[in-house]
């Protein structure tokens, strides 16, 4: 009986996904409304790999699948700067499929718009090109056992050697880092410096000195490991900008990620709200769909207006990067700590309308349930996110000449 459910819950995953160019069509330009069209084959072609085998060679076959469909070609833009409303077309349809997709989708980024940026152009032939078509698979490490939050104070050092650079430290919750075959890798060229001192490489997999730890087992299926450096030598040329302009080059990834983790946010919370409506129209009880319970009601429609307001403030923080904005440092973080904190809300809500049913195993409320959940804690924790929105409007008052 609950297989037989279960399949019905599988008969709306066959819609295939929808997004915010659906309605907000006037926040977009007529190629965001293309690429919208041309995710729902991909998500498709991730779904039957998804279903047909699981670890590290899924999570390669999904990253070449999405360099054939052509999508990591916005990491590195011919012209102009990074099409931020692309990527949240990209991220919100591939998380209404799949959590550990999105993943892959997202990191693949992060270890390629620093070579980008600030690569040169032996290191983009050699490592950029490669990833760009889902030949290679990229990892950005940053994040170490003591320092999380206050990333500044890693400890991995990159100490002169001759020509090159000896590397020593560890890094911990990198994803993609099981698949890798580069890592964008940020240690200390000196230390006395503090931030100043950090310097971003581009390491390869088989650099000597460098392991990779087998996956780290998470809530829900996400490539991630972590890496040991120890006396990693790496060539001068493998440096990734200036010594010292790391920490910039680090923050400066991740600002333009940011908001990107608001629309796979909204692609949880879409698919979460899709399958409530379903469920909540087909389950009958007392004789009737609870669909006309009034308490059910209540549920569908806070879940709609919450993820309207995150869909508006996503697009809000794209839209005002896309047309020339310089900074948009306050909206990206509310529109991170708003869309992830409410999805997981409506994740919530749409678990219980699903009844008993909503935790089994395999049922799509289930899996975002414990893939909605990493969200609110990478790249930017919620009360980081809240750091940021309080003292940028504290600033704005101080100029203003409040005390
Ligand atoms: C699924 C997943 C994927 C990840 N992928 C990557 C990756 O690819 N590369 C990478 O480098 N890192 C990655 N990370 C690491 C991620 O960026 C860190 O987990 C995150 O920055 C938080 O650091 P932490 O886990 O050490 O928590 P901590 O820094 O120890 O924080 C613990 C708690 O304290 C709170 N806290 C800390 N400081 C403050 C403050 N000043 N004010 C208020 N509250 C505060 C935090 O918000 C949090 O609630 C990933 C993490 C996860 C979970």
């Amino acid at each position: 009986m609950i297989g037989a459910v279960i399949e019905l819950s599988r008969v709306v995953e066959g819609r295939g996904p929808s997004c915010s160019t659906e309605d907000l069509g006037f926040l977009f330009a007529e190629h965001h409304l293309a690429l919208a069209a041309r995710m729902r084959p991909v998500v498709a072609e991730i779904a039957a790999l998804e279903a047909n085998g699981e670890g590290d060679a899924t999570a390669r076959a999904t990253i070449a699948a999405l360099g054939r469909a052509g999508l990591f070609q916005s990491f590195a833009p011919s012209t102009g700067p990074i099409d931020l409303r692309a990527l949240c077309v990209v991220r919100e349809a591939l998380a209404w499929g799949s959590g550990s997709a999105d993943s892959l989708f997202a990191v693949q980024g992060l270890g390629c718009y620093p070579l980008f940026a600030h690569g040169t152009a032996a290191q983009k032939e050699r490592f950029l090109a490669p990833a760009l078509t889902g030949r290679t698979v990229a990892a950005f490490g940053l994040t170490e056992p003591e320092a999380g939050t206050d990333v500044a104070s890693l400890q991995t050092v990159a100490v002169r050697d001759g020509e090159g650079w000896r590397l020593t430290g560890d890094k911990v919750f990198i994803s993609n880092a099981p698949v890798a075959d580069h890592v964008v890798v940020f240690a200390n060229a000196d230390p006395s410096q503090g931030r100043k001192g950090i310097t971003a490489f581009v390491v390869p997999r088989d650099a000597p000195g460098l392991e990779v730890s087998a996956q780290i087992p998470m809530v829900a299926d996400h490539s991630i490991g972590s890496l040991t450096l120890r006396d990693c030598r790496v060539g001068d040329d493998l440096r990734l900008g200036e010594v010292g302009a790391g920490f910039g080059i680090a923050m400066g990834t991740l600002d333009h990620f940011r908001v990107t983790v608001g629309a796979a946010a909204v692609g949880m919370a879409r698919r979460a709200l899709e399958e409530a409506v379903h469920r909540a129209s087909v389950r009958k009880q007392f004789g009737k769909p609870i669909a006309e319970q009034q308490q059910i009601q209540g549920y569908l429609a806070d879940m709609r207006a919450e993820l309207d307001a995150s869909r508006l403030l996503v697009l809000r923080a794209a839209l005002l990067k896309d047309t020339g904005a310089a900074q948009i440092t306050s909206e990206a973080a509310i529109a991170k700590m708003f869309a992830t904190e409410a999805a997981q809300r409506i994740i919530d809500r749409a678990l219980q309308i699903h009844g008993g049913l909503g935790v089994v195993r395999g049922v799509a409320v289930e899996r975002l349930y414990r893939e909605v959940r990493a969200l609110r804690i990478y790249e930017g924790t919620t009360e980081i996110q809240r750091v940021v929105i309080a003292t940028r409007l504290l600033q704005a008052e101080k100029q203003r000449g409040g005390t």
